[in-house]
């Protein structure tokens, strides 16, 4: 398979290989037709599956079939949930657009918006937005999008998740009825089909295949520790095994500060990136850690959703999140695009339910260990086994017990190698009972 014999154009074909993609990912394979074709498509895939070449490729293709030379309106509109992901979208747009007479622009909040404004009166082909801003920009009557034939909805389950749905309702109602819809998803839950249902026309539905997802190329591993050892924990793990670019989740805004204040005492370049942060103080954070100036890269999950950092080796959950599936797009941010990456979960005694959640998720136990010095809190409850747990999890109980780091680093292959097996046999077992 081939990005040519997707149909693509050749300014695309030379945007692509100046990228350096060779081979088109399963969701641009199988969502690039359609798209061409002028159809709907609901997609279901998440961050490091190749999604945004998936829908910009093709919506290139089509604007530039028909190029406005002097006034341009508004011909496409891909909305995103946060700040960081709009952004990177544009930076995409830009890049792939290179070679067409494309215009673009990207607004979001938190930014004077006076740069955006003079951007969008030059007349553009494609914006990309966060909800806030465009319908503020259009109440100020600088942003019309009644000329919109292309609508993109860019991860529409965190868009719910952040409280997005009455703004994208009023969005709906600002665009042309007549018009092509995709719409991308990590997650289908009831909500999200229902507003599937209110935007697409007959779409035809894509999926990335499993094969692709995170859980499978990620050598996951949990450090059970007690939790006023985590810190030192971390700090440990990141010095002895001289990891140079590390992305760290904190469940809270305060956690990330305070975490990222002890690094830095702990003489590890490090900063914050959370919804308190002014734009500047994370765009810039960001530009820092994809730079290697800066190595640790502390997140909560909102920040993070759908940050782009090509080839991320580690992630640390600091503290493991209760939301079972923020846990797979947190790991999601390693072992991008077919590489692998490692994710390291440091577990307290109270957020053991969490972790047997996420296994529940994800089908499969993840190896633990603990390191001599920072064993966890002998005084903490240790969580009954229920009724209905599997085997693999009383396994795990069972922990591995390393006396120091380094062996951490040999157990790399082992560790990947028992979660893929696992994996297969959770395959296996479900197939034979199907
Ligand atoms: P996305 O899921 O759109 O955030 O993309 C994840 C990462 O994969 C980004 O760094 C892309 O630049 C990269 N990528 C997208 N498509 C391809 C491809 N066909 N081959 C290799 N890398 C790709």
């Amino acid at each position: 398979m081939s990005f040519k014999s997707l149909g693509l154009s050749e300014p695309l074909l030379k945007a692509i290989s100046k990228k350096g993609y060779e081979t088109p990912s399963p969701i641009q394979a199988k969502a690039i037709p359609p798209v061409l074709e002028g159809k709907d498509v609901l997609a279901s895939a998440q961050t490091g599956t190749g999604k945004t070449a998936g829908f910009t490729l093709p919506l290139l293709q089509i604007l530039s079939q028909n190029s406005y030379q002097k006034h341009r309106p508004i011909r496409a509109l891909i909305l995103t949930p946060t700040r960081e992901l709009a952004a990177q979208v544009y930076a995409n747009v830009k890049e792939y657009s290179e070679f067409l007479n494309i215009r673009s622009a990207v607004i979001f909040g938190g930014v004077n918006q006076k740069p955006q404004v003079a951007t969008i009166r030059q007349g553009i082909d494609i914006l990309v937005a966060t909800p806030g801003r465009l319908i503020d920009l259009e109440n100020q009557g600088v942003v019309s999008l009644k000329r919109v034939e292309l609508f993109v909805l860019d991860e529409a389950d965190r868009m719910l998740d952040m409280g997005f749905l009455r703004d994208i309702e009023r969005i709906m109602k600002l665009i042309p009825s007549k018009r092509q819809n995709l719409m991308f998803s990590a997650t289908f839950s009831k909500d999200i089909k229902k507003l599937a249902y209110s935007i697409l026309n007959n779409p035809i539905l894509v999926e990335a295949t499993p094969e692709n997802t995170a859980v499978e190329v990620i050598d996951q591993k949990v450090h059970r520790v007690a939790k006023n050892k985590k810190t030192d924990l971390i700090i440990k793990l990141i010095s002895e095994g001289n990891w140079e670019q590390v992305l760290v989740f904190t469940r809270t805004k305060h956690g990330a500060n305070r975490l990222t204040k002890k690094m830095i005492n702990a003489d590890i370049t490090a900063a914050a990136i959370h919804g308190n942060k002014s734009q500047g103080a994370r765009t810039k954070a960001l530009a820092g850690f994809k730079k290697g100036t800066i190595r640790v890269l502390v997140a909560t999950d909102i920040a993070a959703r759908g940050l782009d950092i090509p080839l991320l080796p580690h992630v640390v959950n600091f503290e493991i999140p209760n939301i079972s599936e923020d846990y797979v797009h947190r790991i999601g941010r390693t072992g991008r695009a077919g590489a692998s990456g490692q994710a390291i979960s440091l577990v307290s005694a109270d957020e053991i339910s969490y972790l047997r959640n996420i296994e529940k998720l994800i089908g499969m136990s993840i190896d633990v260990e603990i390191i001599e010095g920072f064993e966890p809190d002998p005084n903490a409850s240790t969580e009954p086994i229920k009724p209905g747990q599997n085997r693999n999890r009383n396994q795990n109980q069972g922990q591995r017990r390393k006396s120091n780091t380094k062996n951490s680093g040999n157990s790399k292959n082992s560790s990947r190698n028992s979660n893929r097996n696992r994996n297969r046999r959770r395959n296996n077992n479900s197939s034979s009972q199907s």
